[in-house]
Order: C-alpha cells, then sequence, then structure tokens
C-alpha cells in the first residue's frame, strides 16, 4: 500500500475561473497565478494515482482567507471523499479569525468525515499561531472531533519560490509546545525543523509531531531522507507529492532509489499514515 499524505484537488468552477479565484484571494493568488501552476480536479487525481500505484491520498485543501472560499472548497473536498470512500482521506480549510462560523465549519466537515485540518497558511491567513484568542477555541475544536492539523512549513534560507511564506520553525515551535498532545503534520520536512531534534528538550517536544516530504525535489537533494530518519525516527516522516505542484511518481523515485532500510521504506510509504489514519492492510 503507498499512501500520499500531501495532494491538493480543486472544484471544477476554480480550474475554469482560475482569474475571477486569483482576483478574491492573495493566498490562491501566489500559489495558482502563474498558467503553468497546475490546478487539478478529484478524477485527475485518481487517474495520476492510478498511474502511479498510490492507493490512497490525503486531499488538503489550501489557506483561504475568507470563510465563504473555505466553505466552497470544504464542499468540494467532502464531496470528493464521498465519492471516494476506499481512495481519498479529507482535510478541511477554515479561516480560524472567523471564530464561531470557522468552529460550525469543522463540525460539519467532521461530521462529513473529514480527518483534519489543514494545509493552513497562518503567514497568508494573516492570524499569529501564537494568538490564544483565536487557537484556543480553534484548537480545542480540533481536539474535540479528534482530528490532526496539517502546516505549510517553509525554509529560512535557501532559494525562493511561490508560496514559500514564512512559516519557519522559529513560528512553528511555540505554537508546537503550546499543545503537546495535539497530532501536527508540518509540510515540506518542518522547514528544516527536524535538525533541532538534536536538543533533547525539542526532540521531546515535538513526539506527536509528523513531517510530510511533499516537493521534495524541489527544495533537497534526495540525502534529507537518510537525514531526517536519523534525527527524528522513520515512524515520523510521512510520504506526500504535493501534488499537482510535482507528479506522485517524481518523489516516489526518491524513496525507492534510496538506501534506506525495507522498513523505513514501508513506514514512510504507508505504515505511519494507517497507523495515524486507522487504516489496516498491508504496506507496500
Ligand atoms: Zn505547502
Amino acid at each position: 500500500m503507498i499512501i500520499d499524505f500531501h495532494a491538493h484537488v480543486f472544484p471544477p468552477q476554480i480550474k475554469k475561473n482560475r482569474n475571477k479565484y486569483i482576483d478574491s484571494d492573495p493566498c490562491f493568488a501566489i500559489l495558482y497565478s502563474k498558467k503553468d501552476a497546475k490546478l487539478t480536479t478529484t478524477d485527475e487525481l485518481i487517474a495520476s494515482m492510478d498511474k502511479a500505484g498510490v492507493d490512497i491520498s490525503v486531499v488538503l485543501n489550501i489557506g483561504w482567507t475568507t470563510h465563504e472560499l473555505c466553505v466552497e472548497t470544504n464542499d468540494y473536498i467532502l464531496e470528493s471523499i464521498a465519492r471516494y470512500p476506499e481512495r481519498l482521506i479529507g482535510f478541511c480549510s477554515v479561516q480560524p479569525q472567523s471564530y464561531e462560523a470557522a468552529l460550525d465549519e469543522i463540525e460539519r466537515c467532521a461530521k462529513g468525515g473529514i480527518r483534519g485540518v489543514g494545509e493552513i497558511r497562518p503567514d497568508m491567513q494573516l492570524f499569529d499561531l501564537w494568538d490564544e484568542e483565536v487557537m484556543e477555541p480553534f484548537i480545542s475544536t480540533v481536539r474535540k472531533h479528534k482530528l490532526m492539523l496539517l502546516s505549510h512549513a517553509s525554509e529560512p534560507v535557501g532559494h525562493i519560490y511561490p508560496g514559500k511564506g514564512a512559516i519557519t520553525p522559529e513560528v512553528l515551535y511555540p505554537f508546537i509546545t503550546s499543545y503537546p498532545d495535539l497530532t501536527i503534520i508540518l509540510a515540506h520536512w518542518g522547514g528544516g525543523l527536524p535538525f533541532y531534534a538534536l536538543m533533547p528538550e525539542v526532540r521531546q517536544a515535538m513526539k506527536n509531531v509528523f513531517f510530510d516530504t511533499a516537493a521534495s525535489p524541489l527544495l533537497y537533494s534526495p540525502q534529507i531522507y537518510e537525514q531526517v530518519v536519523q534525527l527524528v525516527g522513520a515512524e515520523r516522516i510521512l510520504f506526500g507529492s504535493d501534488y499537482p505542484l510535482l507528479e506522485q511518481g517524481q518523489v516516489l523515485k526518491d524513496i525507492t532509489s534510496l538506501n534506506l532500510s525495507e522498513e523505513a521504506k514501508n513506514l514512510i510509504l504507508a505504515g505511519n499514515a494507517q497507523r495515524l489514519l486507522g487504516i489496516t492492510g498491508k504496506a507496500v
């Protein structure tokens, strides 16, 4: 079994009217203003999963800035997981600053079978991860429904790319320590946060934190896998492609070509996701 923990889908109306959404949302505009930034529907994702041999994908939303755009796109994710219950797991998006409306939306999505909230983008959704007034009610609703939280993360150094943003390790770490019992998935290898697991207190604080490999070939050399396995253990790494930014196979080939143990590969490709999502079946 192969589980891709980081894929994005968009409803056909967004694909068709891309410019309208570029004009109405800064996060979407940053990610999808370029004509060659691919937007894909659920059916296209399923076809691509079949081609790459991916059994299950976690479909994530993006950090829309308004409540209405979160709801519109959550609707599509809810519809998608209902259509493909064996192939897709859904995460929803909310604007935590819409307070009650955001909490109600989490409730609605949880009832529809959503398993997490993400990919959150505090830098573009303009909320602070340490703003207790916004975060406390948001996180307690996430907890109440036993959901996970997946956040974008970015490297404080290195090349600039559309959507890199500013959710760097020093922004993420205080948030992690504030909510130690929450299952947090940090995209794109947590922007380098695994390195600090060499500090014992940081290692201890990150015991419920997982790191996905989304877009890895665009960011790091393949050695990152062996390095992060040593730093935090293979049981904390989740294969994620960032489809359609990359095809699943482009990330998979890094993993399969490396000299990682079979056990580590199996954990990264499926075992860890199975444990988090409660999915049974033979890994790879
Ligand atoms: Zn991201």
